[in-house]
């Protein structure tokens, strides 16, 4: 099974009604969305418009520290229009002009790498968990995740009681092991679901998170070797892969005999129908949609 990442830090209501609705006119039936009310109703308003019924909905939300709650900012002061960062976001966050959208920024942090001059550096930008996941739980979201990859830890119990007290569907717990040993990461997971009822937890093995920009075997192994940490533990979880997923996820966790519940990605999801998607004449140009649902079908059965 497939869940599309949409991106815990996109708040581009019309680029999530676009990935939605050709993702779900593909097959997709999950999606994990940014925690806002108004994505959720642009998913909502995509599905509509795609004519499918049973879709599910993730919302990710990330604890102090973690990468997925980063938004770029540029020193201007500092900038000297090299362009770098412009061509290397995956997300089309930055315009030409050198100038943030932070609607779009997924916080990955690529155009920080790619600067010569230093002059973007990251912040945090995190939500009110506590007033906007009882809505989105009473609105139809069924799962919802927490990304831990932070040493915060008094955030971490605040916001899985906040998660817990919510009761959806599916708690998730998303992690991965730059930051811990996998002795961490189990202690960490073994805590989180000690008073869960089994099977009600899913654990997002994160290769390397938001790192699916190519479609290679290699690309994909992090996320692989994750989940086969998380497999031999026999938690009574459900066990997904991500972070660095693509077209080969599949393939190769079948391999190495992972038995996996399903695949989020992310980066390569979004790469794929990237070229139809942008189109400014998306809604008209019924040649750009049919192109886009192709490609995504590809992923959606190689996702199986
Ligand atoms: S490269 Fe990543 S961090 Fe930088 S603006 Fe684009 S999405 Fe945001
Ligand atoms: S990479 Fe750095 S120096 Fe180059 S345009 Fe972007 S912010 Fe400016």
């Amino acid at each position: 099974m497939l869940k599309v990442v949409c991106g815990a830090g996109n708040e581009d209501c019309e680029s999530v009604k676009r990935l939605v609705y050709i993702y779900a006119k593909a097959g997709c039936k999950y999606f994990d969305l940014s925690a806002k009310k108004e994505i959720l109703e642009a998913a909502k308003e995509a599905q509509a418009l795609a004519g499918v019924e049973d879709l599910h909905y993730c919302v990710s939300v990330g604890i102090k520290g973690d990468p997925h709650i980063n938004k770029a900012k540029i020193n201007t002061s500092k900038c000297i229009k090299c362009g770098n960062c412009y061509r290397s976001c995956p997300n089309d966050a930055i315009y030409s002009s050198i100038i943030i959208d932070e609607k779009r920024c997924i916080g990955c942090g690529t155009c920080a790498k790619k600067c010569p001059t230093g002059s973007i550096t990251m912040f945090e930008k995190d939500v009110n968990v506590k007033e906007i996941l009882p809505y989105l739980v009473e609105n139809g979201v069924e799962i919802l995740e927490l990304h831990i990859m932070g040493h915060d830890k008094k955030d971490l119990d605040y916001k899985w009681e906040v998660i817990n007290e919510c009761n959806p569907k599916y708690a998730a717990i998303c992690i991965d092991r730059e930051n811990f040993g996998n002795k961490e990461v189990l202690a960490r997971i073994r805590n989180m679901i000690a008073h869960r009822k089994p099977y009600t937890t899913i654990v997002q093995a994160d290769g390397i998170p938001m790192s699916g920009s190519d479609d290679t075997f290699k690309t994909t192994l992090q996320a692989v070797a994750m989940a086969e940490i998380i497999q031999n533990a026999n938690l009574p979880v459900h066990i997904m892969l991500s972070g660095g997923t693509n077209s080969k996820t599949a393939e190769l966790a079948k391999l190495c005999g992972i038995n996996y519940w399903g695949i989020a990605i992310g980066s390569w999801a979004r790469k794929v129908v990237k070229p139809y998607i942008n189109s400014k004449d998306f809604w008209n140009c019924l040649d750009c949609q049919h192109s886009a649902i192709e490609a995504a079908k590809a992923l959606v059965k190689a996702s199986v």
